[in-house]
C-alpha cells in the first residue's frame, strides 16, 4: 500500500524540496498551496514526470473550513493519510517589536500556530489507532528562530516557532500510544523566497557570518531531515528536534 503525505506550503521552498523527496521515497504526495497554484502545479508536474503521484490543493491552512475541506479532498483522492508536514509559515516585514500592532502579531499567529493545530488536529483523527487509523507520522517545520528570538527582525515569528515546538512536545505525548510520532525540524537561514518577505531578500548574505558552517542551507538539506524523521527509521523518536542551521 503506497502510503499518502500532506505537505502544507508545498508550493515553494522547503515544502517543494520536501514534496520532491518525499515523491522520491516513495510517497503519494499532497501538494498543499496558498496562492502560487502555477507553482504548485509545476511541483506535482515534477513529481508525476518522474513516475510518482501527487496532487496540488489549495487551503489557507489558518481558516478552520479550509483545513476542513483540504483534508477531505485528500480523503477523496487518496483514501488513507499517513504524514503531515505542517510547513506552511509566514513572516513579515523587518521591525522592533513596539513597532508591532495587533493586525499582523495576529495574522503571523494564525498562519504558523492555530494554522499548524488544525492541520495535526485533522491528521491526529484520521492517524490515531485510537480512532481507526494506521498510525503516522507528523514534522512540523519550526525554526532557530524559536530560540534565538530573531531581535529586530521578527520577534513575534520567533515566538509563533517557539509555540510550534510546544505543539511537538505536547502532541507528542498525547499521541505516542496511538502510533503517532510527532517531531521538528528548525531550519536556520535557508536559501528560499522568505526573506524577502521579510523585506531583504540578501539576509542570508548579510548574515552568514554568524553561522559557524560560514554559508546559508539549502531546501533539500531541511528536507533530508523532514523525511528522515517521517521514515521507520526514526522509529523510537518522537518529541524531538533536528536543528539544520549549520551550528547557528
Ligand atoms: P517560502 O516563503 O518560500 O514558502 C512558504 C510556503 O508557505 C509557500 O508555499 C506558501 O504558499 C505557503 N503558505 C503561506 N501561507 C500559507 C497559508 N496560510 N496556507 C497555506 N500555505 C501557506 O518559505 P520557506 O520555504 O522558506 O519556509 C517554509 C517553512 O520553513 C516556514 O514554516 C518557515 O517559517 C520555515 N523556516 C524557513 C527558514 C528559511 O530561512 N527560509 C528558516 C527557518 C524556518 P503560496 O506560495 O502558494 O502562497
Amino acid at each position: 500500500m503506497t502510503k499518502t503525505i500532506l505537505i502544507t506550503g508545498a508550493s515553494r521552498g522547503i515544502g517543494a524540496a520536501c514534496a520532491q523527496l518525499a515523491a522520491e521515497r516513495g510517497w503519494q504526495v499532497c501538494v498543499n498551496y496558498l496562492a502560487g497554484r502555477e507553482a504548485a502545479l509545476q511541483v506535482v508536474r515534477g513529481i508525476e514526470d518522474a513516475g510518482g503521484s501527487a496532487f496540488a490543493v489549495q487551503a489557507d491552512v489558518s481558516q478552520e473550513a479550509e483545513v476542513m475541506r483540504m483534508f477531505a479532498d485528500v480523503d477523496a483522492r487518496y483514501g488513507r493519510l499517513d504524514a503531515l508536514v505542517n510547513n506552511a509559515g509566514i513572516l513579515a516585514r523587518q521591525m522592533r517589536v513596539e513597532q508591532m500592532d495587533a493586525e499582523r502579531i495576529g495574522r503571523i499567529l494564525a498562519t504558523n500556530v492555530t494554522g499548524s493545530f488544525l492541520c495535526a488536529r485533522e491528521a491526529v483523527r484520521r492517524m490515531s489507532t485510537r480512532q481507526g487509523g494506521s498510525g503516522g507520522a507528523i514534522v512540523n517545520v519550526s525554526s532557530r528562530a524559536g530560540v534565538l528570538g530573531a531581535a529586530g527582525e521578527y520577534v513575534d515569528y520567533a515566538a509563533s516557532k517557539a509555540a510550534l515546538d510546544v505543539l511537538t512536545i505536547g502532541l507528542a505525548k498525547e499521541a505516542a500510544n496511538e502510533g503517532i510520532r510527532v517531531n521538528g525540524v528548525r531550519p536556520g537561514l535557508i536559501d528560499t523566497e522568505m526573506h524577502a518577505s521579510g523585506g531583504e531578500p540578501g539576509r542570508i548574505g548579510r548574515l552568514k557570518g554568524s553561522v559557524p558552517m560560514g554559508r546559508g542551507g539549502e531546501a533539500m538539506e531541511v528536507a533530508r531531515a523532514v523525511l528522515w524523521l517521517l521514515s521507520d527509521e526514526a522509529s523510537y523518536t518522537t518529541g524531538s528536534f533536528i536543528d539544520v542551521s549549520g551550528g547557528r
